[in-house]
This record gives C-alpha cells, sequence and structure tokens, in this order.
C-alpha cells in the first residue's frame, strides 16, 4: 500500500503527493513503527508460545499440540499473531520469529517428555519464506539433535495457499522434511485453490480443515456439505484429517460422526501457556 503510494508520487511528480491522504501516510508510518518494534522484538526475544490440545474424540485421548506464537509486547501486553503476522511474512520477519518458536516448543516438548509427560506430536507452523530459507532444515536438524527429538515426535503446518502459490517448489522441500520422518498438515484447507493431483502428488499427512467451514456447522447445509467433502477427500488420499475450530458438542458431534474424530478447538481447550499445559498432561498421564 505505501510502496505503491510512494511509487505513483514519485511518477506523477512531487506535487502530487499532496493527493495522497493523511490516512495514507499515517498507516505508512505505523507500519514503519511495526517493523522496527517486531525488529527489536526478535532481538529481545519477547515472544511466548502456547499450546493448543489436538484430541481424538473417539478415545478422549491427547494425540498432540499446536505451537502458536504471541508478542509479549512491553506496553501493549499479549499480542495475538493475527496482529503481526501478515507484517513478519510481507517483510521476511517471520524467518526469525519461526526459529524461535520452533526452539522454545522443541525445547519444552523435551523437557515435558523427560519429566515423563505425553504431550503428543507437536505441530509448527511454517511460513513458505521459512520452508524456502536455505537454513530451515539445517537448523531443523540441529534441533532435533539439541533436544533429542525423534521426527516422529514433529508435525509441520503450512497453509494450503502457501503450498499451492508454487506447488512444485514446495513439494520438493516437504519431500526433504516428509524424508526426515516428520508429519506434514495442510493447514487452514478449504479455503485454497488445490488441485486434488497435487494434493496426491505432494508429501503430506493431513489436513486441517479451516474453522471458517466448522463455524456454521450443523446450521449451514453449504459448510455441512463441505466439510463432509473434505473428510470424503482425506479418505480417498489416504491423508489423516483434523478438525480446527471446533467450539461447541454440535460441531464435535457432527464431525465425529462424519469421520473426522481428530479435534482441536476451544470446546477441549484454547492455546494455554505451558503451565497450564503442564496441568493437563499431569491429568492425561495419571
Ligand atoms: P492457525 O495455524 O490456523 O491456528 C489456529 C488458530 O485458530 C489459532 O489462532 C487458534 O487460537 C484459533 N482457534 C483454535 N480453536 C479455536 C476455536 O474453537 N474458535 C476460534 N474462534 N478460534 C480457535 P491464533 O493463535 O490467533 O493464530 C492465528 C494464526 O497465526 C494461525 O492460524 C497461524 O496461521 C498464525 N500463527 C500462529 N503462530 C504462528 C507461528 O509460530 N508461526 C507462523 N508462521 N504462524 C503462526
Ligand atoms: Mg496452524
Ligand atoms: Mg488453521
Ligand atoms: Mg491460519
Amino acid at each position: 500500500y505505501a510502496d505503491t503510494a510512494m511509487y505513483k508520487a514519485k511518477s506523477e511528480g512531487r506535487n502530487n503527493f499532496q493527493f495522497y491522504s493523511k490516512e495514507m501516510t499515517e498507516l505508512a508510518f505505523e507500519r514503519v513503527i511495526m517493523v522496527a518494534s517486531l525488529k527489536q522484538a526478535i532481538i529481545k526475544k519477547e515472544f511466548v508460545v502456547h499450546y493448543q490440545p489436538q484430541i481424538d474424540a473417539k478415545n478422549k485421548k491427547l494425540v498432540g499440540m499446536e505451537a502458536l506464537v504471541r508478542w509479549e509486547h512491553p506496553t501493549l501486553g499479549l499480542v495475538s499473531p493475527a496482529k503481526f503476522i501478515p507484517l513478519a511474512e510481507d517483510t521476511g520477519l517471520i524467518v526469525d520469529i519461526d526459529i524461535l518458536v520452533m526452539e522454545i516448543a522443541m525445547m519444552q516438548v523435551s523437557e515435558w517428555r523427560r519429566d515423563g509427560l505425553n504431550p503428543g506430536i507437536l505441530s509448527l507452523n511454517l511460513a513458505i519464506k521459512q520452508l524456502n530459507h536455505d537454513t530451515f532444515i539445517i537448523i531443523l536438524k540441529h534441533n532435533m539433535s539439541k533436544y533429542d527429538f525423534k521426527s516422529e515426535w514433529l508435525e509441520l503446518e503450512i497453509t494450503e495457499n502457501d503450498v499451492m502459490r508454487k506447488p512444485k517448489d514446495a513439494a520438493v522441500k516437504l519431500k526433504e522434511i516428509s524424508e526426515l520422518g516428520i508429519k506434514i498438515a495442510i493447514d487452514d484447507f478449504g479455503t485454497g485453490y488445490s488441485s486434488l493431483s497435487y494434493l496426491k502428488k505432494l508429501p503430506i499427512d493431513k489436513l486441517k480443515i479451516d474453522q471458517s467451514f466448522i463455524r456454521d456447522i450443523p446450521g449451514s447445509e453449504d459448510d455441512n456439505a463441505i466439510v463432509k467433502a473434505v473428510i470424503a477427500i482425506s479418505k480417498s488420499l489416504n491423508l489423516d484429517v483434523i478438525a480446527e475450530g471446533v467450539e461447541t458438542k454440535e460441531q464435535r458431534d457432527f464431525v465425529l460422526e462424519n469421520g473426522c474424530s481428530k479435534i482441536q478447538g476451544y470446546y477441549y481447550s484454547r492455546p494455554l501457556p505451558a503451565e497450564g499445559i503442564q496441568e493437563i498432561l499431569k491429568d492425561f498421564s495419571l
């Protein structure tokens, strides 16, 4: 946005700068400030990781948890990833943030395992810029050996949109990860434009049904049909499937009855700080 304004102003001559509204200048200014404080946040490691349990509704077992980053801003408090991840992705700062999250989460999970708790599979969100970054696999392997982390304890999530932008390139990278024995999940599935033939070729293990399709089930015929279709696709491609954003018993029952027993959502638990998860793990391990 800001870049376009700047470009136009340049190409149309200095005098045209006045056409651009005060709001736009303020937006550009805010963005510069945000980028600067994000950079600071990375240096100062102002990020915390929360974890959201994933439950198998059939046997009520905890199968894993997704690591979700929060920015612990010195004055703003806990900032949601929705507020800074898009900017971090645009600027490439996401690469450093995701490395921090990976390190924090792998360290935490290995500590839980050392204490005899079973957190199941740790799922990490992976931005496409991270996947394409030269050092990513090296750092991943480094952390695995540093924390004695078995590859079957790890899953990486990449959004459908990110994968399908350049599916052939993504396939090469995902194959490398998959060959390490790490699972790959397609996040926000249903919001992008997957071709089924690509899905079949990609080395993926799981589809995560996007929460936007879960929100209005079982009341919305359209969403009911979409959710059933995604579950059917997962079965026919021999993939695991999990429903995201399940908040109510009705939603849980609907996905479960239609063949998706893995569930991540407020119905079972919100994302929690490590201390909160520890309590849950102790209960599950009794
Ligand atoms: P996501 O990967 O699809 O994560 C699921 C989001 O849905 C999380 O939001 C989670 O808190 C929320 N959620 C889970 N269950 C429910 C529910 O029952 N109801 C509702 N309304 N929401 C639910 P969160 O933590 O705000 O994260 C938002 C997005 O930010 C994530 O979506 C992911 O795309 C991104 N993100 C979060 N952490 C990271 C990270 O460490 N690295 C990267 N690259 N992206 C991240
Ligand atoms: Mg995710
Ligand atoms: Mg998602
Ligand atoms: Mg998302």
